[in-house]
């Protein structure tokens, strides 16, 4: 996966799926997986990318689902089911 902010290449620092070994190891990569999908699925990658370029500071974490997986979640979502909370209306 390149860099989206300067197209250079990126590199793999950690990654990580549901039943890793070595769970309590790299923790937040976890948690951001566990909190964004796993209320819907635990098959799933996550990764930490970083740039090397220079002058590029990017460093992000992508997670790799099934493909299907994410059109029927994203379905449910539509239908109001997943790991978010309704914001307050104060009108
Ligand atoms: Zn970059």
């Amino acid at each position: 996966m390149n860099c989206p902010r300067c197209g250079s290449r990126t590199y793999v620092q950690n990654s990580r799926h549901a039943d890793s070994t070595g769970y309590k190891i790299n923790k937040s990569l976890l948690i951001i997986a566990e909190n964004l999908i796993s209320w819907y699925t635990r098959d799933w990658v996550v990764r930490r990318r970083v740039c090397h370029s220079e002058n590029c500071d990017f460093d992000g974490v992508t997670i790799e689902m099934i493909a299907s997986d994410i059109e029927d979640m994203m379905g449910q979502v539509l239908k109001g089911f997943g790991p978010f909370e309704e914001e307050e209306d104060y009108e």
